[in-house]
């Protein structure tokens, strides 16, 4: 009964709603007035676009599921014929601004939409953009938009060059795609370390871009690169979240999950294939030595380490490697301390395995080149002092 009273207005809705957008073939390119609105592309996100009046139009920037942190992601492309000026509010719901829109017409080159052009209002929860927008389509993202498919080609073109590196499928999503390890071994070398990235979607800064930089180190010609890839087997999960990255998530798996709460109970495929994948290596004779956990977060950069409790039962890496940093480099490390018992991954390389871990944390909106320059940098201390411990 409930259902029938609001039939007439159901029925108004769907009225206006089919006579005022007209969705093309693809069925996520849809024409509202003037302006074409692109969501159709892998990490796109803006849940409702309504036009208000001439100019001014309204975006829905909602989760995949709540309860979530605050971190609303968006990703989208707009283009008119008319070449105009817009209004566009994000509309978060519950939910703060949290990312500075950056705006790309190619998806790899990408600037920051000038602060003259963004009003934030903390009370309504909402940011207007104010956007030119021509016959090019212009692309506006939370951050960098970075799709499983655009990881994995970065990792099939670094493996030209280095054949020693393997591309494995270690498990399945929730979404039954492949999830992939890289793998670079020795024989008779059993020291080894584990580079995880982008657990979080939207953590792009240090997820993907602060990783690549530290892995092409790692991976680069350099006689101190060569040198540790030949001391240390080196393991990596280069995009732990692909589902989450091209459904263009807030911040969870596509069970709605966030993957770095759950390094206990281990309810995922994406946390238990890294499990499965290591607890095996260990079996084999293999010693995981050192883990990273790349992310990015609003008031990074900082390493988050283990509180003092068993640092004295360690090998000392994560003190001699920031000193080693603070020492021979520009770089400061902020060392921020958590208790053992959280469900977060280096916990897990702590208390499962045994081995030194840290979340490497990078900022949302530091400077890229700076962030490139810092995982470079990072990259050399740690191997150094890595070869320095001569481990084993
Ligand atoms: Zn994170």
């Amino acid at each position: 009964m409930q259902y029938l009273k609001k039939l007439p207005l159901i029925l108004l809705t769907v009225f206006i709603t089919i006579s005022c957008v007209k969705k093309d073939k693809t069925g996520s390119q849809t024409s509202i007035g003037e302006i074409v609105l692109d969501t159709s592309f892998a990490g796109a996100r803006l849940n409702k676009f309504q036009k208000i009046k001439e100019g001014k139009y309204v975006g829905y920037v909602l989760p995949e599921n709540e309860p979530i942190n605050s971190s609303p992601w968006f990703a989208f492309g707009l283009k008119s014929e008319k070449k105009q000026q817009i209004e566009l509010q994000l509309k978060y719901g519950a939910y703060q601004h949290r990312y500075v829109p950056k705006l790309s017409y190619d998806k790899i080159n990408w600037k920051p939409l000038e602060s003259s052009k963004i009003k934030i209002d903390i009370v309504q929860h909402t940011a207007t953009l104010s956007l030119n927008i021509s016959s090019r389509k212009l692309f506006v993202a939370a951050q960098e938009i970075e799709s499983s498919a655009k990881t994995y080609s970065w990792i099939d073109s670094l493996r030209l060059s280095l054949p020693g590196l393997k591309k494995v499928v270690a498990g399945k999503t929730v979404l039954d795609n492949d999830n992939y390890v890289l793998l670079h071994e020795n024989e008779n070398v059993t020291n080894s370390v584990v580079f995880i990235a982008r657990q979080h979607p939207p953590e792009i800064p240090g997820g993907t871009i602060g990783f690549k930089s530290f892995f092409e180190t790692v991976f680069s010609d350099s006689e101190l690169a060569r040198l540790f890839r030949q001391s240390f087997n080196i393991y990596s999960f280069p995009l732990l979240n692909p589902d989450g990255a091209d459904l263009g998530n807030w911040r969870h798996n596509a069970n709605g999950v966030d993957l770095n709460r759950d390094w206990i109970e281990f309810s995922q495929p994406e946390t238990q294939m890294v499990k499965h994948f290591l607890e095996k290596k260990v079996k084999e004779g293999m010693k995981i030595r050192f883990g990273i956990d790349f992310h990015t977060s609003y008031s990074g950069p900082y390493l988050l380490v283990l509180d003092s409790i068993n640092e004295t039962k360690t090998n000392k890496i994560i003190p001699d490697w920031i000193a080693q940093i603070e020492k021979t480099t520009n770089f400061k490390v902020q060392a921020r301390r958590r208790s053992q018992e959280l469900p977060y991954c280096y916990n897990y390389f702590f208390n499962e395995l045994g081995s030194e871990a840290v979340t490497y944390e990078d900022g949302d909106e530091i400077d890229r080149t700076i962030i490139k320059e810092k995982a470079k940098s990072h990259a050399e201390e740690l191997m150094k002092v890595l070869l320095q411990k001569k481990i084993g």
